[in-house]
């Protein structure tokens, strides 16, 4: 499809999904000069609104929920659809099919579904009357109601970024918290142990009860359907009357079922152009996919499928597959992206640059973890691959270039503050320990 809308083309670009994927997207499609017919097809009711706000600022009542909007960078002249879920698609028809029934066609279509929360496993326990999960604006402001209400006991189960920026909120609002984990430290399926012992001193510091090594079982209520207590693994019970349940994220993929694509919970497979493959491994000339719901071959990482949860490749990604929408086949540019994050709690900026998935090393590379106030170099096989600051990112962008470059490990010598190379042990957990740990390469949701 040529930028310029082709005569007599009505059905145009479909975009599923409208939120910061679906949004940059369209923009990206306007800014390099499609002027066709183009939808947006959005479950929630919302216009796109930012998500990182929601377990920061909104539940520290910093931020209204409906204060998030993203804004948008240039006229879209869309059509939306919001509060309307695509069920299906006929690959073959060239059509979407809507929860109401409706069908709309598309010449070219990006599915940017994203990912939702995983639920609590068990459908009683999840449905008891203060049981959270945070995903969406709706159960942000559901969940700073419930907080402002005063529960006097919560549970966060899950020590992820999620659960540890809502563990940090609950403690600015003065509410008792404790967070269950599994594993030895919190975030240490994304950043190691010997990091995440870093944040089990800033909770100890901000008054949270860090439970490691717990598996929540059961979730009981009382005779009203409220939350009550949770059942450990082993026996043992913590008493709380609000649980925030931040298991990860499963990708939002169940509507493409039957549609002949390679797409489960884990992600929407695409070729390196961002182009989704049929069952067959064979790349859509019309369909694409960008953000939390895609998979791809990232050359950065030898080719080896990738999937990011993080804000920064949900821009960079749906730009990417908008640039290749509109391009022939012979013209289709190979997606490569060095995924980063931020994330802000208890009072530090936590921001990280590469994969650490495999690193057998990692070494404080700037300050250091009693200060609080670090940045540290994870390391696979003598490269460099992942970096994470914690309230020093000043030096992360020079990480950054030689991690995308596969620089020897640790990748710059003689920094002004380094305290001397000692490559640690990562402290990555077992996968045993993993069972409620972010899906692969999620971090957020
Ligand atoms: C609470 C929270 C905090 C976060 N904080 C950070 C942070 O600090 N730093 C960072 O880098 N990243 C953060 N993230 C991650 C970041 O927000 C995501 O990577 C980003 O939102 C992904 O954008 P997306 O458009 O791909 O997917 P999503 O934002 O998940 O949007 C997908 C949209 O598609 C809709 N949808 C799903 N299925 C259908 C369907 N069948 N039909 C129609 N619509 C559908 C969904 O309802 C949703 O609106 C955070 C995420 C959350 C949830």
């Amino acid at each position: 499809m040529s930028a310029s809308a082709e005569p007599g083309d009505e059905a145009g670009i479909v975009i599923v999904g409208a939120s910061l994927a679906g949004l940059r997207g369209a923009e990206a499609l306007r800014r390099r000069g499609y002027a066709g017919p183009l939808t947006l097809v959005g479950d929630e009711p919302h216009r796109p609104y930012d998500r990182p706000p929601l377990s920061k600022h909104v539940l520290a009542g910093e931020l209204r929920p409906d204060a998030t909007g993203l804004p948008n960078l240039l006229p879209l002249r869309a059509r939306w659809r919001l509060g309307q879920a695509a069920v299906g698609l006929d690959r073959k028809a060239r059509r979407i099919r809507l929860a109401d029934g409706a069908e709309i066609p598309f010449a070219r279509l990006l599915v940017a579904t994203g990912a939702r929360a995983r639920p609590w496993p068990q459908a009683d326990g999840g449905a008891l009357s203060g049981v959270f999960t945070l995903r969406g604006r709706d159960d942000a402001a559901a969940l700073r109601a419930a907080l402002v209400r005063g529960p006097e006991r919560i549970l966060i189960i899950g020590a992820g970024l999620i659960g540890c920026e809502a563990a940090s909120c609950c403690r600015d609002l003065g509410l008792a918290v404790t967070v269950a984990d599994p594993n030895p430290t919190p975030l240490a399926r994304s950043l190691g142990a010997s990091i995440g012992g870093a944040v089990v001193a800033l909770m100890a510091r901000a008054g949270v009860a860090f439970r490691p090594g717990i598996q929540v079982e059961t979730l009981e209520g009382d005779a009203s359907g409220h939350v009550r207590r949770a059942h450990l693994a082993g026996g043992g019970a913590i008493e709380a009357d609000l649980v925030i349940v931040a298991l990860g994220a499963v990708r939002s993929t169940g509507w493409l079922a039957g549609a002949g694509l390679m797409a489960d919970p884990g992600g929407v497979t695409c070729d390196g152009a961002c182009r989704v493959l049929d069952a067959g491994g064979t790349p859509s000339e019309d369909i694409y996919a960008a953000g939390d719901v895609a998979r791809w071959p990232n050359p950065l990482y030898g080719g080896r499928l990738v999937s990011v949860e993080h804000w920064g490749n949900a821009v960079e990604q749906a730009e990417h597959a908008a640039r290749n929408m509109l391009s022939g086949p012979e013209d289709q540019a190979p997606y490569a992206h060095l995924p980063a994050f931020w994330s802000s709690q208890f009072g530090v900026n936590i921001k990280a640059v590469g994969l650490t998935e495999g690193a057998d090393a990692v070494t404080i590379v700037q300050g250091s973890r009693a200060s609080g106030r670090f940045l540290a170099v994870y390391g696979r096989a003598g490269h460099s691959i992942a970096a994470v600051s914690f309230d020093q990112a000043r030096w992360l962008p020079s990480y950054a270039g030689r991690i995308a470059a596969g620089a020897a490990f640790p990748p710059i010598l003689d920094a002004t503050d380094q305290p001397g190379i000692e490559a640690l042990p990562p402290g990555f957990p077992p996968p045993r320990a993993m069972r409620m740990a972010p899906a692969p390469g999620g971090l957020h949701a």
